[in-house]
């Protein structure tokens, strides 16, 4: 079967590719295994400068990847980017820290010695999202292969372009053969990856679908999972907040990307006393936000593909007709291209999709509580716990609220959730497990070992 490329401004295809044949997956593994037995042994001087190098690489070639990312699947140049960017500093990051992040360290025992060892696992498989389809994986390979594992990438299906231009990245940066490698496969090849006893561990970026099905098959190979799922994370305005500053950084928090990002702020709630007015703000905000070519400096590019755009559409009348009100957009736009543009959703209330399921584009749902107590209660009213936000001009409250009372993996204080290399990321519930970023994220695909000397 072929991988297909087509750009989602136009509709039109723009490469396809070959998947891997049996034979060329069997060489792809015995290379990435081979590659480890030296990898591992490689001192965290040698791996930091190739790492170094691959972020160097990303900086020279920013403007040529994120006009790669526009075409393959709508990124809007300049956020293209600062994704290049982000990579390049997270690797560099990791270079830097990997030594101190993963010190022997010693625990005070009966033993002559005894410490703590963190030692790489193995061959890392990563399946990843077209979202962000380089800080994906970057997120995953700086700390992975900083901690001496190698990895091979399945990549999303409409991003392989993304996918080997990363490859040629880690070739130029010197990685040795086998350390990184993209596995040009769809994802019903992904069980037997996982299944092959040269496979250490999984990580996957993506839907919740996926992540579970990969966690099954993974579970059965008894394999370490790490899965980073999707998101419906609530933004609470409570009474006293700034009210046009937060619908500024909601607005902005849900646009990221085109509205497709995990931590994009999807569901805002706020109590009747402000509800005219943010409905008003938010109205205005988002109108004012441009849509178009992802090539023209816009705010919004089309979404990443099609099915994807109409899937979103569905949501929103499927929610329309269960009662809820679109004050700015809402329908799908005639014409070429996987375009939605910014929709503004009131009255939105539970059994909706926009109340109970990830909307994955430039949708806000705008949710009324009668006092914030309830506004709390519908913010972790969810199957979801990526990230959460609460505004309010009391910064101790909103401090409890975030540390306390809000049910996510992420919980911001006046600002939209992002990832920062120096602290973990990750969710809870349906939106996965285990930590990315920081020494949590690089001590995931290690040996914790424990050494006792008598
Ligand atoms: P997706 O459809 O789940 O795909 C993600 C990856 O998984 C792709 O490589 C896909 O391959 C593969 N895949 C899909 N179904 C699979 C299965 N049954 N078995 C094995 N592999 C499978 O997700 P997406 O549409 O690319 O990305 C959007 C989702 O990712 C959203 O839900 C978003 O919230 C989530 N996300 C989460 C984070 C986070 O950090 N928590 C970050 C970014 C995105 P194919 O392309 O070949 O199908």
């Amino acid at each position: 079967m072929a991988l297909v490329s087509t750009n989602p401004a136009t509709g039109q295809q723009i490469a396809t590719y070959q998947e891997f044949s049996a034979a060329e997956l069997e060489e792809a593994l015995a290379r990435a295994a081979d590659a480890f037995a030296r990898w591992r042994h490689t001192s965290f001087d040698e791996r930091g400068a190739v790492v170094r190098e691959a972020a160097a690489e990303l900086r020279r070639r920013k403007s040529e990847l994120a006009r790669l990312m526009a075409l393959e699947m709508g990124k809007p140049l300049a956020q293209g980017e600062g994704e290049v960017d982000k990579c390049a500093s997270t690797a560099e990051y990791f270079a830097t820290h990997a030594a101190d992040l993963l010190a022997d360290t010693d625990v005070a025992t009966e033993a002559a010695r005894s410490f703590v060892a963190f030692k790489p696992l193995g061959v890392v498989l990563g399946v990843m999202p077209w979202n962000f389809p380089f800080w994906q994986v970057f997120r995953y390979t700086a700390p992975a292969l900083m901690a001496g594992n190698t990895t091979v990438l399945k990549h999303a299906s409409n991003v392989t372009g993304c996918a080997l231009a990363i490859e040629e990245v880690w070739r130029q940066a010197g990685a040795p053969a086998g350390v990184f490698q993209t596995l040009r496969l769809g994802s019903s090849r992904v069980g037997e990856v996982i299944d092959d006893a040269r496979i250490a561990a999984v990580t996957l970026t993506g839907s919740t679908p996926a992540g579970r099905s990969v966690a099954a098959r993974a579970g059965q190979a008894l394999k370490k999972t790490v899965l980073e799922l999707g998101g419906s994370d609530p933004y609470v305005i409570l009474d006293d907040a700034d009210i046009a500053t937060a619908v500024k950084i909601c607005v902005h928090s849900r646009l990221i990307n085109s509205g497709q990002s995990c931590v994009a702020a999807k569901r805002f709630i706020c109590t009747t006393r402000r509800a005219d007015e943010v409905e008003r703000l938010f109205t205005e905000t988002m109108r004012a936000k441009s849509m178009g070519d992802p090539l023209s400096g816009v705010d919004v590019g089309p979404q990443a593909r099609e099915d994807l755009r109409d899937e979103l559409d569905r949501q929103v009348r499927d929610s329309v007709s269960q009662g809820a009100r679109a004050l700015l957009g809402g329908r799908r736009p005639e014409g070429p291209g996987a375009f939605y543009p910014p929709t503004v959703l009131t009255g939105v209330r539970k059994g909706m999709p926009a109340y109970d399921e990830e909307l994955f584009g430039p949708v806000a749902a705008i949710i009324t509580a009668d006092d914030e107590d309830e506004a709390l209660r519908i913010a972790n009213d969810s199957p979801f716990g990526l990230g959460a936000a609460v505004f309010t001009r009391d910064a101790a409250r909103g401090t409890r609220i975030a540390a306390d009372v809000l049910e996510a993996g992420n919980c911001f204080v006046n600002d939209f959730v992002r990832s920062d290399v120096r602290l973990p990321f990750g969710g809870i519930k349906q939106s996965g497990y285990g930590r990315e970023l920081s020494a949590f994220g690089i001590r995931e695909f290690v040996n914790i070992k424990t050494v006792w000397v008598a």
